[in-house]
């Protein structure tokens, strides 16, 4: 397999470092502009299982707000973003919720649930 170099942003901290990544396929060879060693990690992953944190809102019947606030507990695969956020749109949560809930658990089979962001009193 030919030798590549791919240019990407770690996204792992606020640094943003530019990193220049040589690799065979999904092998890394090298990573050069990160400032430290989570630079690599980032780059091996991006190649291989690119993931990503997602947060969106879902509704919320007879709560103070009609909207609450999720995040996902850890990064899920990037192809699987637009399909977790379809499922989340047809949700609908009745009230209270309290920060930390589950409110999908195992979603889409990741292993991975998504987390009431606050809490949501009733009103
Ligand atoms: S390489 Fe290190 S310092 Fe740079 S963005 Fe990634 S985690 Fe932050």
């Amino acid at each position: 397999m030919a030798e590549e170099t791919s240019n990407l942003i770690c996204i792992t901290c606020p640094m943003g470092c530019a990193l220049s990544v040589t690799h065979e396929g999904k092998t890394v060879l090298s990573v050069e502009g990160n400032q430290c060693k989570w630079g690599k990690d980032y780059a091996a992953q991006e190649l291989s299982d690119p993931r990503r944190m997602v947060t969106t809102t879902v509704r919320v019947q007879g709560g103070l707000h009609p909207l609450l606030p999720v995040y996902t507990a850890a990064p899920i695969p990037k192809p699987l973003i637009f399909e977790l956020l379809n499922v989340l749109r047809e949700m609908e949560l009745q009230s209270p919720v309290h920060a930390g809930e589950i409110v999908l658990a195992n979603a889409l089979g990741t292993g991975v649930n998504v987390l009431a962001s606050r809490d949501m009193p009733a009103c």
